[in-house]
């Protein structure tokens, strides 16, 4: 399997202070010998443990501006929570100019592709056939999650590809139109606020491969952009996207877009999972279209941003409500995309298990019971002093063979 994840613990900055432990939604931290580790295949990517390690040991990898030397054009992406990243006096245009000033050849605008989904997306949820409620696709973190924790709930995924892979597709298929590069010649990369997407170019969702070659995080190269941009003369137009579809960046945004009425938007990782066990429990069936983000208040709070999350979600908000001279999509063009199929997902995606126990099921009978058998003899206090987050976790570690009854430190003083 091509698992490739963005989120990495710096070992020698970590003091197993389990803070990231008890914040993962899927469990997928323990503390051994003082230090954490991450159980690469329950890691969603969703970055909570960037966020709340106090020593910043948790960080996610992602790519320099000297990947650009590997290409002979280069395409930027820059994420639509940038437009929340500077002060509502500046020109985006602008801003998208000095981007190009770092190396790259050509700038095009994620909110632009997520105008083309708006458009793709209205028009599929009219279909009484779907599932309800129909999952956007949008967050690669709850996607994850669905694989890992709400399998059954996979039907419900709308099969359209990311505002950011159909932007890498149609900047792609631009520059080898208007310049003559090759496909290979073409460098794109999402300037990125986001681990979990940075994790889905190097591992899809719903695609064989990425179109786009790497990514890298506002926060690595915000500086750098600032410093760029004061230095441009002539302003190039290059923003594309509508109000609209820059408010994907903010959480129900895209519902608002699409114009649903009768949708939730939800965001904060701890949230979408409580919605989803109540989806998964069937409750929610008369809903249309369900908007679930990782991170609290959408996209701009996606922990590669720079700026807070509240400030940047008003700038957005005010953007979205403001006046603007750029036209809305084609629906024509955006229907042509779909129905060629440029914009859909090819591959299903499949459950990934982790959580279960055994493929055999009586296996898995038989280790259910010696988890409720452990659940008798361990104290019930969930307090992490084991190295897992919960005592049903660790009982779990113990049946999987990865953890001993002694890893709790109540049971070893009584043993003594
Ligand atoms: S990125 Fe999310 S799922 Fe992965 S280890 Fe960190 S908190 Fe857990
Ligand atoms: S809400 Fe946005 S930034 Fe956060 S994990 Fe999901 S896609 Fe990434």
């Amino acid at each position: 399997m091509n698992e490739f994840h963005s989120v990495v613990l710096d070992k020698d900055k970590c003091n197993g202070c389990t803070n990231c432990m008890r914040r993962c939604p899927t469990e997928a931290i323990r503390v051994r010998d003082k230090k954490a580790v991450i159980l690469k295949e329950r890691c969603i990517d969703c970055g909570e443990c960037i966020r709340v390690c106090p020593y910043h040991a948790q960080k996610a990898v992602t790519d320099d501006l000297d990947k650009l030397k590997q290409f002979k054009f280069n395409v930027a992406i820059p994420a639509m929570s940038l437009y929340g990243q500077f002060d509502m006096d500046i020109d985006m245009n602008k801003v998208f100019n000095g981007i190009k000033k770092l190396g790259f050849d050509y700038v095009y605008d994620e909110g632009y592709a997520a105008d083309i989904s708006t458009t793709v997306i209205r028009n599929i949820i009219k279909d009484k056939n779907l599932p309800k409620p129909v999952i956007s696709s949008l967050c690669p973190a709850v996607l994850r999650l669905i694989q890992v924790r709400f399998p059954t709930l996979i039907d419900h995924i709308i099969k359209i590809e990311s505002p950011m892979e159909i932007a890498a597709r149609m900047a792609r298929k631009e520059v080898m139109e208007k310049y003559g590069f090759k496909s290979e010649e073409i460098g794109v990369f999402y300037i990125s606020q986001c681990p979990a997407k940075v994790a889905s170019i190097k591992d899809p969702i719903g695609i064989k491969q990425s179109n786009l070659d790497g990514s890298i995080s506002i926060k690595k190269i915000y500086g750098d952009i600032v410093r760029s941009t004061k230095s441009v003369e002539k302003v190039e137009r290059i923003v594309r996207a509508t109000p609209k579809g820059i408010d994907w960046a903010r959480a129900g945004g895209q519902s608002r877009a699409i114009g649903v009425e009768n949708y939730i938007a939800v965001d904060g990782i701890e949230n979408v999972i409580k919605v989803l066990e109540e989806m998964e429990l069937g409750k929610l069936d008369n809903i249309d279209y369900f908007e679930g983000l990782a991170c609290v208040g959408g996209c701009v709070g996606g922990p590669l941003n720079v700026e807070n999350p509240f400030i940047a979600r008003n700038r957005i908000r005010r953007i979205s409500q403001g006046k603007s001279n750029i036209a809305e999509i084609d629906e024509n063009y955006a229907l042509e995309l779909y129905e060629k199929g440029l914009i859909t997902w090819t591959e299903e995606i499949q459950p990934k298990g982790v959580m279960k126990l055994d493929t055999d099921i009586g296996n898995a009978i038989k280790k259910i019971e010696k988890i409720d058998e452990l659940m008798n003899t361990l104290p019930g206090l969930d307090c992490g002093s084991c190295g897992a987050p919960t005592c049903y976790a660790l009982a779990e570690d113990i049946v999987r063979g990865k953890a001993k009854l002694d890893d709790c430190i109540i049971i070893s003083k009584r043993n003594k």
